[in-house]
């Protein structure tokens, strides 16, 4: 436990985490049984639980993380901000965990404690966060997961997935024509089959180390008994319209009057409980078969305003998918990283790759760092580098199951002598480039007859990094898609209140299948297709000695990439601790204009970047990043303020 202490840099207001580090104990040393009544599969032997429970109690004594106390604020993003935590960093020598959620982190943290590896884990964080996070992600959404086994990397795709009955023109309405986001994000109609429970299910299969049924214990212990709303959920409730609709979201997330329960309030999940006992007995068929499949496809097709596609034959035949990680060599002088993550249908690590891969082309490396911040200079660099990295991801980027790769290669988009091409574009100085184009990378001798993708509003998302005593760690990024995803929620009708919400992941398919001269969106919807994700779960290598260097991401729609560029920058370029690095100030840029994080940036920032004719826009820029890296005596953590995470570890 003396490691932990090393956490302790913060007083009493660890408080609220050491409270619910004993009521884990509490779970841990009661929960040999399944809630009702049956014994798991297999189960950890009593003596290891008892050990756990105690570790777990002495824990309380020594944990820290940041304090939850301040009053919400409620934001017009649309996976609004909270209040900013200013959380210390954490440092560890062996193992930890990293996730959106102090209890979450904790259910995490226990399977490492129990000897759990860090799939384990992030089980365990997952089924904890589809309770206390439900805005972000759960059992009824998608994730992506790079996974590092000490000696290979393993690319996990549990992304949702098309109905079968689900065409090109499901997001038009009766005149041709796309309808708003905010209609087709509410009801059964962007439902895709969800992905991440069949995902996990396979990473356990590989590198699971306790038994399946042990990792839902926490998740199990906390719907039933309760859990306390966390500001920030309270304050997502607080600025919510459309989840009052859902019957079922109605009756849980709201008091008898319509009020949003506050931050603090007990909540309790026994229908969750209920369906997470039987996944815990009978793995994911237990969600993809039978009487929760049922429920999902009557709330998805019966939704009175907005009825989806979804058949029980698409749940039944979901299937995870095994990939090969995208991976690409970063010189940052005199050391090369080489950094990996998900290859399509994700774009993320893609186009992080062709923005950093661009700068490099650039004189961004030489501009100093001064004051916390960047300065107009290099923002004006990151920003144009940005636009022809998003151009690229408009026009190639789709499921690679129904997508031809430029050239051949992913790969292509990002190669060396492609992107100082592209780089050459880039006026220093300014002014900013007039409108950019894709590029045509790699040996693309008739340019793919694609039209680009318009650029759409994404929302609503978690992420998890873990490291366990054997070095073996993982980036997992995981989503419902919009806050709340499509607000329906799940429940199977026998008097429990509470069930799961579903996602909403079609909207991340082009609404538009094809431009006026009908070539096709390479991101148009298809039967069984998987829509294109900003996520970027990332894993950073040394080059030369294979080291694993740190696991990071963040949720954040399209800004994810930027979030987690910015995050990679400043560690590799400017020496930033995680904490410190995830700390800097946001920005962002998709197609034409420059976001700065609202009142982070020096005044003289924008009104330069205005000057070079950037069209700047400061927003509440609300990532969620969570990163642990290596340091010369050990591991560091960091999880963002800007949301509620922490990191915990030994
Ligand atoms: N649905 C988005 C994606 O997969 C993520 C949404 C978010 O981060 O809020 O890229």
């Amino acid at each position: 436990m003396q490691a932990l202490g090393r956490l302790a840099q913060v007083g009493p207001q660890a408080l609220v985490p050491a409270q619910h580090l004993a009521f884990l104990a509490f779970t841990f040393s009661k929960s040999s049984r399944l809630g009702d009544g049956r014994e798991p599969a297999k189960s950890l032997p009593h003596r290891l639980r008892a050990a756990l429970g105690g570790l777990l109690m002495g824990a309380t004594l020594c944990i820290a993380a940041q304090a939850q106390t301040a009053a919400p604020v409620a934001s017009a993003q649309p996976e609004g901000a909270s209040k900013f935590i200013q959380n210390p960093g954490w440092h560890f020598q062996k193992q930890a965990v990293a996730a959106a959620n102090p209890l979450a982190t904790e259910a995490g943290y226990a399977m490492l404690t129990a000897g759990g590896s860090a799939v384990d884990a992030a089980i365990a964080v997952q089924m904890v966060l589809s309770l206390v996070e439900p805005q972000s992600s759960g059992i009824g959404g998608g994730a992506f997961l790079v996974h590092f086994d000490g000696k290979n990397m393993q690319a996990y795709d549990g992304r949702e997935a098309a109905p079968a009955q689900a065409g090109p023109d499901l997001f038009l309405g009766p005149d041709g024509k796309p309808i708003p986001m905010k209609q087709a994000i509410v009801g059964g109609r962007a439902v895709g089959v969800p992905g991440a429970l069949s995902m996990l299910a396979m990473a356990h299969a590989k590198h699971g180390k306790l038994p399946w049924a042990f990792l839902f214990a926490p998740a199990i212990r906390l719907a039933r008994d309760g859990f306390a709303v966390s500001p920030r959920l309270a304050a997502l409730l607080a600025g919510e319209t459309a989840l009052q609709k859902d019957p079922v979201a109605a009756q849980y997330f709201y008091d008898a009057q319509g009020r949003p329960w506050p931050a603090g309030h007990v909540l309790r999940n026994p229908e969750l409980a209920a369906v997470l006992q039987r996944i815990a007995i009978e793995g994911p068929d237990a969600l993809m078969t039978g009487e929760v499949a049922q429920t999902m496809v009557n709330a998805v097709r019966r939704h009175p305003s907005n009825p989806g596609l979804l058949q029980l034959g698409d749940l039944a035949q979901y299937k995870p998918v095994l990939r090969q990680a995208l991976c690409t060599n970063y010189a940052v002088a005199p050391k090369t990283y080489r950094l990996c993550g998900m290859p399509p249908p994700s774009s993320g690590m893609l186009t992080i790759a062709s923005i950093l891969g661009t700068l490099a082309f650039t004189p961004a490396a030489s501009l100093s760092f001064t004051g916390g911040q960047p300065g107009a200079d290099w923002l004006h660099l990151y920003g144009e580098a940005s636009r022809l990295a998003f151009a690229d991801r408009a026009l190639y980027v789709g499921d690679p199951a129904f997508t031809e790769a430029p050239a051949g290669d992913w790969l292509s988009l990002v190669q060396p002598a492609y992107l100082q091409a592209r780089a050459a574009a880039i006026a220093p100085q300014g002014p900013v480039m007039p409108k950019v184009q894709a590029g045509t990378p790699g040996a693309v001798q008739a340019p793919l007859n694609w039209m680009p993708m318009p650029e759409q509003t994404e929302h609503g998302t978690s992420h998890i990094s873990v490291l366990d005593r054997w070095g073996h760690a993982l980036a997992m990024t995981t989503t419902i898609e919009d806050a709340f995803g499509s607000r329906l929620m799940v429940n199977r009708g026998r008097g429990l209140a509470g069930g799961f919400l579903l996602n909403n992941q079609l909207t991340d398919f082009s609404f538009s299948h094809s431009g006026a001269d009908g070539k096709p969106v390479a991101n148009r919807v298809q039967a069984g297709k998987r829509p294109r994700s900003s996520m970027a779960p990332t894993l950073v290598f040394d080059a030369d000695s294979g080291d694993l260097q740190l696991s990071g991401g963040s949720p954040g729609g399209a800004f994810i990439i930027h979030f987690t560029a910015k995050t990679l920058y400043g560690m590799l370029h400017w020496g930033l601790s995680p904490q410190a690095a995830i700390d800097l100030p946001n920005f962002a840029s998709l197609e034409g204009t420059t976001f700065l994080e609202k009142g982070r940036f020096a005044p003289a920032s924008a009104a330069a970047l205005q000057a070079r004719g950037h069209q700047v826009l400061e927003i509440p820029l609300t990532s969620g990043l969570q990163v642990i890296a290596r340091e010369p005596d050990g591991w560091a953590g960091g999880a963002d303020g800007r949301r509620e995470g922490a990191v915990l570890g030994d």
